[in-house]
């Protein structure tokens, strides 16, 4: 996509501290890190979001990222690793290319909000479950 940073950034045609490329992806440092070593992931074809996504290149997704986090974890010494994928403005999504976060933390280091805890009246959890289960394709 043409007007895409991260597609340039992923191809190669702005540079960028990359961690990490094969024929699908580029891993790179964010240049706004939650903190140092915070890597995101970005697959070379462009797709705005997760609901787009090709799935053979989401079946490579996970291991990669299961490989970055030992990595960073091994090269940061950190204590603990998030995991994080933004899907639209409502959820914090700001760049319009699919991208995966991996975010090194440190005990009491309180950079992500922990969200309320909600509940379920009787019955509720198991209607929205079977609700969401019958918008499966
Ligand atoms: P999100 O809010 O999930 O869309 O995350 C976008 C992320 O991209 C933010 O953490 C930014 O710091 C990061 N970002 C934006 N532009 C660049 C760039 N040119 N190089 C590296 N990271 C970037
Ligand atoms: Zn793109």
């Amino acid at each position: 996509m043409d007007n895409c940073i991260f597609c340039k950034i992923a191809n190669g045609i702005i540079p960028s501290a990359t961690v990490y490329e094969d024929d699908d992806f580029r891993a790179i440092l964010d240049i706004a890190p939650a903190h140092k070593g915070h890597i995101i992931v970005l697959p070379k074809s462009h797709t705005d979001n997760l609901y787009s996504l090709d799935d053979e290149v989401a079946a490579k997704a996970l291991p990669l990222v299961k490989r970055l986090a030992k990595a960073l974890k091994a090269a940061t010494g950190c204590d603990g690793i998030n995991i994080l994928q933004n899907n639209e403005p409502a959820a914090g999504q700001t760049v319009f290319h699919l991208h995966i976060h991996i975010v090194p933390r440190y005990e009491g280091d309180g950079i992500l909000p922990v969200w309320p805890q909600g509940s379920y009246a009787d019955g509720e959890a198991a209607a929205l479950a079977a609700e969401i289960a019958s918008k499966l394709d």
